[in-house]
């Protein structure tokens, strides 16, 4: 019907993409009809000058990636799955459903028959809302998030080395380093507003190495670009830790004061030689030194990593051998320098800090601490016995207890794993074989497919909350129009299941949920929606209503109390090419989307970057006879798929590379499900793989 003129309103609230956390204001187009209806819309993105992190700059994903929110691919009611098709059903009957299956999987098999999987993409508060729901309702400690793929290695070795383990300074000090390392990290394509900071500190001057198997953007405009060969990281910081060692470039008072294990390090790395890595890594010993020096020799000297650094059976080990880095040349605890993993979603940061890990409730409390137990037992009404002290199930091992039939039930709140976890077959496998699956999700993504219900969930766009980004830094959310269709935010639904199953939460809304975070979680003490709103966004720890937050760590000592060198020996990757499988495969990020491509994909990004292909470098596509474009058929151990080769240099030879946006070219049926011993992430970063030329499909 006619209706009164468009209304155009702006709402400030944070980027749903990367952990580099943008803010920007979402454009709302809203118009009332004649029967009073209101109409509402997300036309736009627009950014803003006095935007904490990003100012006036957005990368492709946060001005161009939103059009998910209105597709028409949204799931808009809740589904139940009868005689193995999907009919949709009322909240009511969903929510009833579910609780009672719930329910009497519990009372038959006990808590540890289930399985939760949190979401980095979720709200603090909702994941905050999922832990208590798994660890009080079902009464397991079997939940774990996509962090386990990406930095579970950084939480463990970070925190073995320094007490905490986050990014430990700020963005902004890109611009105070006087050298920066960057390793592992595609910086421009995963984090591309951050990356700016780095372009800018490069074209002023500030030296700048990346260590990377591919030539990427960022080690392209970098003063020195060492191609190492893929899994070698360590051999290659070892020798590092060698040089400054025995040049004698280590700080000696920084070392006596803050740190301990200096002489077990020394130990270990009397070897490391760069001549003896130079033969692991293919990087020559000279660069290897020339990189050694500058790193210790600089004033404020601070590394930047990511993925090619954690996704290994030996991350946890490259974290640490960072970390001594670090502690040899008191490059920490100070402005421009520092240890900084790059987190990769806008809130996997957040879901780590809320607890959505097996081992630790909210702000990283031990579930073996009995006075940690207590208090929340406290906080959640709830005896303390019923909070198992035995550490849960990593998303690995969950699904292996599935496969094996040991877990009976899993909740997966907004993750896809069936195209992010390695060996997707066994993946689906493990989810086909669980009497009773619950997903929350956007949309009917691989994983849902296999769902008994689904529960349609808002998007960032719907809902109240908070997001931390990269740097500890606590941002809002903030609702910008009503729920699409008949979508509710997830914390609403874990608070309906809850009192389906008869523990009502005392919650009103989500920023009642964040008063008792702060009243929970230490470093979360002094936030809450109301000092976000008046004040801006606060970095934690920020234990008190008057504390200011705290950009950077460790600047009086470490959390741990001393920082911690630790022995790291070298281990080869756990598959290693060979006659039969002689090429190593790698898998990461383009710019244009994300992760599983489950919301970048439903946007105008899918038309500018609509199909995948395989980097290969050109000695080895005429190897195999292959020109640009041909297609391949890609198989390691686990599988095949089907993809176009594209030739390039910015790749080293032995090696290809693709991404795991596109489900039509499924990279994660291949990768090496083999995990780090400490962490449990897996080694994506490396497998043994094979190339045969196929006629285009
Ligand atoms: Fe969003 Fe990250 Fe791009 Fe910023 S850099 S706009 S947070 S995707």
């Amino acid at each position: 019907g006619k209706g009164r003129a468009w209304d155009i309103g702006k709402v400030r609230t944070t980027c749903p993409y990367c952990g580099t956390g943008c803010n920007f204001d979402l454009e709302i187009a809203r118009r009332s009809d004649s029967k009073g209806q209101t109409r509402e819309e997300v036309i736009g993105v627009a950014s803003s000058i006095d935007a904490p992190v990003n100012g006036r700059a957005l990368c492709v994903k946060g001005r161009f990636g939103t059009d998910f929110i209105h597709h028409r691919d949204r799931l808009t009611t809740p589904l139940i799955k009868k005689d193995g098709q999907f009919v949709e059903a009322s909240w009511e009957e969903a929510i009833a459903f579910a609780a009672s299956r719930l329910g009497d999987i519990h009372a038959e098999y006990g808590g540890d028959a289930f399985g939760v999987l949190a979401s980095a993409k979720a709200t603090n508060e909702e994941n905050y809302l999922l832990n208590r729901f798994a660890r009080t309702i079902l009464g397991t400690n079997n939940i774990d998030h996509c962090a386990r793929l990406c930095h579970s290695s950084t939480v463990a070795g970070l925190a073995a080395s320094f007490g905490s383990g986050a990014m430990t300074n700020p963005i902004e000090d890109i611009a105070k380093t006087d050298f920066m390392l960057v390793i592992g990290s595609n910086t421009t394509e995963s984090h591309p507003v951050l990356a700016l900071s780095m372009l800018r500190a490069i074209r002023q001057g500030t030296p700048c190495v990346v260590i990377d198997p591919r030539k990427t953007e960022l080690a392209a405009l970098a003063h020195k670009h060492l191609p190492l060969k893929p899994g070698s990281d360590l051999a290659l910081l070892n020798a590092m830790a060698h040089v400054i060692i025995t040049e004698g470039l280590y700080k000696e008072d920084f070392i006596k004061t803050y740190t301990e294990g200096f002489e077990t390090l020394c130990e270990a790395v009397t070897e490391t030689t760069p001549e003896w890595a130079e033969s692991i890594c293919g990087i020559d010993a000279d660069l290897i030194r020339d990189t050694a020096r500058r790193y210790a020799r600089a004033q404020r000297g601070s590394i930047y990593y990511t993925m090619g650094v954690t996704q290994k059976h030996t991350g946890t080990h490259n974290v640490m051998a960072i970390a001594n880095l670090a502690l040899l040349t008191g490059h920490i605890g100070r402005e421009g320098t520092g240890v900084n993993p790059l987190r990769g979603q806008n809130n996997v940061q957040g879901a780590c800090d809320m607890g959505a890990l097996p081992n630790v409730l909210p702000g990283y409390q031990p579930v073996t601490d009995a006075g940690v137990r207590e208090k929340f037992a406290r906080t959640w009404d709830v005896k303390i016995d019923s909070l198992s002290e035995r550490p849960g199930l990593t998303v690995g091992e969950m699904l292996q207890g599935a496969h094996e039939g040991r877990l009976k039930s899993m909740l997966i709140m907004g993750e896809n794993p069936v195209v992010s976890d390695p060996d997707s077959q066994h993946v689906i496998e493990a989810l086909e074989r669980l009497d009773f699956l619950v997903v929350m999700d956007l949309f009917l993504t691989d994983t849902a497919r296999h769902a008994d219900v689904i529960f349609p969930a808002c998007s960032f766009a719907e809902k109240e909350g908070t997001f931390t980004n990269t740097e500890r830094r606590v941002q809002r959310v903030r609702q910008g129009i009503q729920p699409v269709g008949d979508s509710r935010p997830d914390w609403q639904i874990i608070g309906d299941l809850a009192a389906a199953m008869g523990s009502p939460f005392p919650y009103r809304d989500p920023a009642s949920i964040m008063d008792e975070i702060a009243e929970t979680t230490p470093s979360y003490g002094g936030i809450s929606h109301h000092r976000l709103d008046k004040e801006g966004p606060l970095c934690w720890p920020c234990p008190a209503k008057d504390h200011p937050g705290t950009p950077r760590l460790h600047m009086n000592g470490f959390v741990r109390g001393k920082g911690k060198f630790h022995a790291v020996p070298y281990l080869p990757p756990a598959e290693q090419p060979d006659d039969e499988y002689p090429l190593i495969l790698s898998t990461g990020r383009r710019l244009f989307h994300y992760h599983t491509g489950t919301m970048s994909r439903r946007s105008g990004l899918e038309e500018v970057y609509p199909e995948e292909h395989l980097e290969i470098h050109p000695d080895d596509a005429d190897d195999l006879g292959l020109k640009d474009h041909d297609w391949v058929r890609l198989s390691t151990r686990r599988g095949a798929i089907e993809i176009a080769v594209w030739m390039t240099d910015r790749i080293v030879a032995g090696m290809v590379f693709t991404s795991f946006h596109f489900v039509e070219a499924m990279v994660n049926k291949l990768t090496n499900a083999a995990t780090d011993p400490i962490a449990k992430i897996p080694e994506l970063k490396v497998c043994a793989c094979k190339i045969e030329k196929i006629d285009c499909p």
